[in-house]
């Protein structure tokens, strides 16, 4: 009685009772099921760059149809305003920062990293295989591999099939980074073993083995060697991570499902399949997010044919801000300052959109204080898993916000990092920045030594672009949300207890 056990974990014991006494010993999980999670995390897109979400210019509308049939957030945000922390947030609930590890206390997974998250520890994908669920990841990993260096002519394990994921198909880590191939499982795909791949990101050594920045066509991070037959074009990168997942739909139609989705869409290099250049006239970034929408619409084609949208909690987002912030009079970041990497809150808030028929009201809006690093207890809630008390340290469920419910644990209070590893603090409008120094991200001039810290205070509630410091009008509230930074930083979480 999959049924009645998930609907006694989701405390919905009204319904229990009433279906218990409706359906006696009918088989109930005949009749329905836990509903499947699916979580799209685009790549590098904007607050501004959907038309739910203001823009005139760029073209989105099935995630602009995401919104009308579900619920929008204003005010939500990446952990990070940059990649590889904040996927760790998104698949373990806890901000990166508490791991004193490159690429999750600061900068992103280069391809040499291995896997940043500790086999064995509570994980989303976890959650949900223990929930029942079968569980998979599609698109752009970037959270390493193996125990060391990864050798990619070797199996990459352990991966995400050691983290909770029964399925993995996808790109190492960035699109504009080697080695440009796909990884299915723990092995890349075509690989021709008399023609190994090898690869570096120190220049010296690639001189001296006669490796090269040209991969798969253009320009790339890191230096690479061999692999000719296994090399990813990079205009039908989008194409096949949308077959894949339409083919993981259909795979596993018949039981509850957890996919991540994360496309290569629309980070650099920005390379749309030809059918989408010159759709929006802004070049080719925004050409990907017609591509991006595309694919979306194509995912929400597939959940409808296979009569599966009514059971599917879709949830939209993006894992760091946009990086330009002008485009020909399109704003990729909105009304917000600043860009990727950065601490300002066009680094890191990112549109959001959750859409479940029957369950979120349609065409809804909140404006709640949400976060990536939440999903891991929403997705536990939907489940209907308890979390055990130290998983997802700092991940509050949004399930009763999603249903319009009361909201006994909304978050009152956010820590972002920048793409160096430094933080700041949003708690309700407000908006403290220990250093000023560092608030541009990659784009921070090298501060001197010795230099003293510069806090800010803004309130975003009338000062959207972050420009009136108020640190000198209101020193003591100041000292009060760094105080409360600093003892979110020792305490090992943030989250309330589960209940
Ligand atoms: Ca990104």
């Amino acid at each position: 009685m999959l049924l009645l056990k998930y609907l006694r974990r989701a405390r919905w014991p009204l319904l229990v009772t009433m279906l218990t006494a409706l359906i006696g010993p009918t088989p109930a999980a005949t009749l329905v099921r836990p509903p499947n999670v699916l979580i799209i995390v685009s790549d590098d897109v904007g607050w501004g760059d959907l038309g739910c979400y203001g823009a005139t210019k760029t073209k989105t509308p099935n995630l602009d149809r995401l919104a009308k049939e579900g619920m929008r957030f204003t005010d939500a945000h990446a952990s990070a305003s940059v990649c590889t922390p904040t996927r760790y947030s998104l698949l373990t609930g806890e901000y990166s920062w508490r791991k004193n590890t490159p690429g999750l206390n600061k900068g992103v997974a280069n391809a040499d990293a291995p896997l940043l998250i500790p086999v064995g520890s509570t994980t989303l994908p976890g959650i949900m295989k223990k929930a029942g669920y079968r569980t998979g990841v599609i698109g752009k990993w970037h959270l390493g591999f193996g125990t060391t260096r990864p050798d990619y002519n070797q199996d990459l394990a352990p991966g995400p099939l050691e983290i909770g994921f029964d399925e993995f198909f996808g790109l190492p880590a960035t699109n504009d980074r080697v080695p440009t191939v796909y990884v299915r499982g723990h092995r890349v795909v075509g690989l021709d073993p008399a023609d190994p791949i090898g690869y570096t990101f120190d220049p010296k050594v690639a001189a001296a083995g006669g490796l090269v920045r040209w991969a798969a066509g253009r320009e790339r991070i890191g230096f690479m060697s061999g692999g000719k037959a296994a090399l990813w074009n990079d205009e039908t990168i989008a194409d096949t991570f949308t077959r894949e997942v339409v083919g993981f739909l259909e795979r596993n139609k018949a039981q509850p499902f957890f996919l991540y989705f994360a496309p290569h869409d629309v980070h650099a290099p920005t390379i749309p399949h030809p059918r989408f250049v010159g759709t929006t006239g802004l070049g080719n970034r925004a050409d990907m997010l017609s591509e991006l929408d595309w694919s979306v619409g194509e995912v929400m084609k597939t959940l409808e044919r296979l009569g599966l949208a009514q059971d599917t909690l879709i949830i939209f987002s993006s894992d760091n801000g946009a990086h330009p912030t002008h485009e020909a009079g399109h704003l990729p970041n909105g009304p917000w300052r600043g860009k990727k990497s950065q601490l300002w809150e066009g680094g890191h808030r990112v549109p959001f959109l959750a859409r479940w028929p029957g369950h979120i009201a349609p065409d809804t809006t909140s404006h709640d204080l949400v976060c990536l690093v939440d999903l891991a207890a929403t997705a536990a809630a939907v489940a209907g898993e308890k979390l055990p008390d130290r998983a997802a340290p700092d991940s509050f469920n949004l399930l009763p916000t999603l249903l319009g419910q009361p909201q006994p644990t909304k978050r009152d209070s956010l820590i972002v990092m920048s793409g160096n590893g430094d933080l700041a603090l949003r708690q309700g409008p407000w908006k403290y920045l220990p250093d000023l120094a560092v608030a541009d991200g990659w784009s921070s001039a090298a501060k001197k030594p010795h230099q003293p810290a510069k806090p800010a205070l803004y309130d975003l509630s009338t000062d959207m672009g972050e420009t009136k410091n108020l640190i000198h009008q209101q020193p003591e509230f100041a000292q009060r949300l760094a105080e409360h930074l600093e003892k979110a930083q020792s305490a090992k979480s943030t989250r309330p207890p589960s209940l």
